[in-house]
């Protein structure tokens, strides 16, 4: 095969929002289509009327298009082709591939009684299978629905590009439905039609859909058509081992969105869940598309691991633009119930403080939060360690720097910092019985970047305005 001739699709039902399965198995179709050169296409698969939801369409689109995996083409959606999925049902029955079958639904019951009795596996008998139907005359008001003629013997492999050859024996595939009575086509049906018109070459997806392969391979087969390559993804376990589930976690793309997860990072980190290129944990993008293939999936499950994202969330943090990750937390902020006046003085301050911010938090969330102090206002709220911290004793420490500091004619960063050092020693104190009551002073926390650094940003009226708000507030009488 030539490589420009690769497609490949992700095909998500929107029976619930985009979660980090699908959206892995988004990023690896995306990814080996564009090592290859070749296309990668959407399918919104909404046959299913009752299950499907125009909301769940926005939002795994909207999911998609946040983490950079929409389609090379605009969606396909897969209610729009039923009357083409009708057409292969009526021809696979022309060329005797597939049969009408009358059975009522009290048949098909007492079959699957009996196999139950039996043991057996409840499959379709084939009962109407070598019966001509104009040559019985079917019972009054049923309407026929079209099944597929299944091989009766032997076994069917599959070479999977993940898992190797995999076969089953053909006799425990039954003679499934293609086109119900309705007229409406299965879904297994409707795949396959889809995938072959497209022409998709490679269909990746996860391990759940190996069962399905066998059956959608009988209609390939039906048809004369050639199987795409299939390469079946090992699910995502949650730490515990256990299948990732909404009761466990996060399982929605969106949630990590509001949570301050980077794309970027998310696709670099679903990338190295279940692929992998020797030791290498972070990987761009566009080192991922010089570097994916199928041979690099792994065939054990893999495990979700929350550190592990925080990890690489605050590599590509601090990797981000200054102004850009300013308009993180601007929007974080102003999104915020905080009345927080965010004005261009405010962004450039935290845009200033952005280099000390950036390489201390996990997620933009927390960088918000960090970030916070530079647009409060004075008086500010302390938190419970920075109150405590302020007793008498820092608080006429905090007197004397501010006396100092007001005399200061330059106010930055470097004279600030000596300035500091100096009255320590002078006063016979460490710097952080200095640094550490101005810390939580100016910013309310007791953890933050270099203090010197702050003060020079804030500037020195407002250093000082905060020093002494902190005073009269926390002043505590004997
Ligand atoms: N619509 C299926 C799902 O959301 C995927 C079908 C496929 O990839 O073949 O699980």
């Amino acid at each position: 095969m030539s490589c420009m001739s690769v497609i490949t699709r992700f095909a998500p039902s929107p029976t619930g929002s985009l979660h980090i399965g699908g959206a892995r198995t988004a990023l690896f179709n995306f990814m080996f289509a564009r090592h290859h050169g070749g296309r990668y296409l959407l399918r919104i698969e909404d046959t299913d009327k009752e299950r499907s939801n125009m909301r769940m369409v926005d939002d795994i689109l909207d999911g998609l298009a946040w983490l950079g995996l929409e389609g090379d083409d605009e969606p396909i959606f897969q209610h729009k082709k039923i009357e083409r999925h009708i057409e292969v049902a009526y021809q696979l029955l022309k060329n005797d591939k597939a049969y009408y079958c009358y059975c009522s639904p009290n048949e098909l019951q007492l079959m699957r009684e009996n196999a139950r009795a039996e043991g057996r596996q409840p499959r379709y008998d084939a009962t109407w299978r070598n019966r001509k139907a104009s040559l019985n005359s079917p019972k009054g008001g049923i309407n026929p629905v079209i099944r597929i003629k299944a091989p009766l013997s032997g076994e069917t492999t599959i070479i999977d590009a993940v898992r190797g050859p995999v076969t089953v024996m053909n006799k425990q595939l039954d003679d499934m439905i293609i086109l119900r009575a309705d007229c409406t086509p299965t879904y297994m049906h409707s795949v396959v039609v889809d995938d072959h018109d497209v022409g998709i070459t490679h269909v990746i997806r996860g391990e759940d859909h190996l069962n399905n392969t066998f059956r959608q391979a009988i209609i390939y087969q039906a048809m004369g058509w050639e199987l795409p390559t299939f390469a079946h993804i090992p699910l995502i376990y949650d730490s515990n081992g256990s299948k990732l589930s909404k009761r466990q976690g996060a399982v929605n793309i969106n949630v990590y969105r509001e949570m301050g997860y980077l794309p970027e990072a998310l696709n670099n980190y679903l990338l190295r869940l279940g692929w992998s290129y020797g030791k290498e944990e972070i990987i761009s993008h566009d080192r991922a598309i010089k570097l994916f293939d199928l041979s690099g999936i792994g065939r054990s499950a893999s495990r979700f691991d929350f550190a592990k994202l925080e990890n690489i969330n605050s590599h590509y943090i601090r990797k981000t633009d200054n102004n850009k990750l300013t308009d993180m937390v601007l929007a974080r902020l102003s999104a915020g119930a905080n009345n927080l006046d965010l004005t261009d003085e405010i962004r450039l301050r935290i845009y200033l403080g952005m280099d000390g911010l950036k390489t201390r938090a996990r997620t933009i969330n927390e960088l918000s939060n960090n970030a916070r102090f530079y647009a409060a206002s004075p008086p500010l709220s302390l938190d419970e360690k920075a109150s405590q911290l302020l007793d008498n004793c820092a608080l006429n420490i905090l007197s004397g720097i501010a006396q100092t500091l007001s005399e200061l004619s330059s106010f930055h960063e470097s004279n600030i910092k000596h300035t500091i050092c100096l009255f320590a020693k002078e006063n016979r104190l460490k710097l952080g019985q200095v640094a550490q009551p101005l810390r939580a002073a100016v910013t309310g926390s007791i953890n933050s970047p270099s203090i010197f650094e702050i003060l020079a940003i804030l500037g020195k009226k407002e250093t000082l305005r905060r020093i002494d708000n902190a005073c009269s507030i926390n002043k505590k009488g004997y």
